[in-house]
């Protein structure tokens, strides 16, 4: 490129984290700081008010997000820096999506002239659970409850899914003025596969100063006070609350005991081994039992050609 050129353009897609300045990342900041153009729906623009000076400020409402990515996308071909900001992480439930639907319309390719870069962000899930505890330190996973872009039996089936296969869940968009009924819906899924003593925390506005955190239960969670700006969190069945924290333990069959500071084995496992349980024990075991793999397959809720396939390799 020489100087007579006007230079490319750039898309930023900026992850603010919760909203507050102490969760920003450095990146972002610059980002920001970088850019000559910043679009967003409203409440993300206000929460980065003090970063906007001299810059041109587009602000868009929740469901112009198309146009927000084509607007971008239009100020970079003028050479313009763009940062498009989101809350949490702009991959998440953000922009980053609907911008490269429009990039790849519009015939971009990462080969273009147009750079675009994704800064990360903290989502909601990693904010929420910082907040209550160490509720995510097993398997976990995101539901978004919003039925606006997707099917109603489509959530249904992943919270059903999710529910029954005990992962700890983290339900975004729980509630909304219109959309009520979703989070009751998502508690008598949940409640079909787990107890109705499961932990659960419903945090409210992380980080912002209208920050609420309420824990209860799988069978109180719908009579909380949920709203568009909540994230639920859904313990598994380890899950446990203790002086006020929410924890679910990382190992499942406990494999260390730990007294007076020391990591002693339990029966059978030893330290920094695989347990017998993972997948070379379990292999040996389900041989050794000589079972029929329907009968394996309904003592370890797996399907039964699964079992079947594992039993009829070659040791
Ligand atoms: N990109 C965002 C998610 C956008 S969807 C992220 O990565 O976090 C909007 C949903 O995110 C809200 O309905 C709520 O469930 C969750 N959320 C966003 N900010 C939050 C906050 N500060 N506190 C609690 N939940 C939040």
């Amino acid at each position: 490129m020489n100087a007579t050129q006007p230079s490319a353009g750039k898309i930023m897609l900026v992850g603010l984290g919760p909203g507050s300045h102490e969760h920003l990342t450095a990146r972002a900041r610059a980002a920001i700081a970088e850019a000559d153009t910043v679009i967003g729906y409203v409440t993300y623009v206000r929460l980065v008010a003090d970063l906007l000076d001299g810059k041109e400020v587009i602000r868009k409402s929740m469901t112009e997000e198309l146009d927000r990515a084509i607007e971008a996308l239009d100020r970079a071909r003028e050479g313009k820096k763009v940062a498009l900001i989101s809350s949490g992480d702009a991959g998440v439930y953000g922009m980053a999506g609907p911008t490269f639907e429009v990039l790849f319309q519009a015939g971009w390719t990462p080969d273009s002239a147009i750079e675009v870069e994704i800064v990360p962000g903290a989502s909601a899930l990693n904010t929420c659970a910082a907040l209550v505890g160490a509720p995510l330190t097993h398997d976990f996973c995101a539901i978004s409850l919003s039925d606006l872009l997707t099917p109603w039996p489509t959530i249904a089936r992943r919270l059903d899914a999710v529910a029954y296969a005990d992962f700890v869940v983290a339900l975004y968009n729980p509630k909304s003025g219109r959309r009520t009924r979703q989070i009751a819906e998502a508690q008598r899924l949940f409640l079909r596969h787990r107890d109705p003593q499961t932990p659960v925390a419903i945090i409210k506005s992380a980080y912002r100063p209208k920050q609420r955190i309420e824990l209860t239960t799988l069978e109180k969670m719908s009579e909380a006070d949920i709203g568009m700006l909540t994230t639920v969190l859904i313990g598994n069945s380890n899950t446990f609350v203790q002086n006020g924290l929410m924890v679910t333990p990382r190992g499942y069959a406990n494999k260390y005991a730990v007294e007076d500071g020391a990591r002693n084995t339990r029966d059978g496992e030893q330290a920094g081994r695989s347990l017998s349980s993972g997948l070379d024990g379990w292999i040996e075991d389900i041989r050794q039992s000589g079972r029929p793999a329907a009968q394996l397959a309904a003592e370890y809720r797996l399907p039964a050609d699964y079992i079947a396939s594992v039993l009829n390799e070659p040791a």
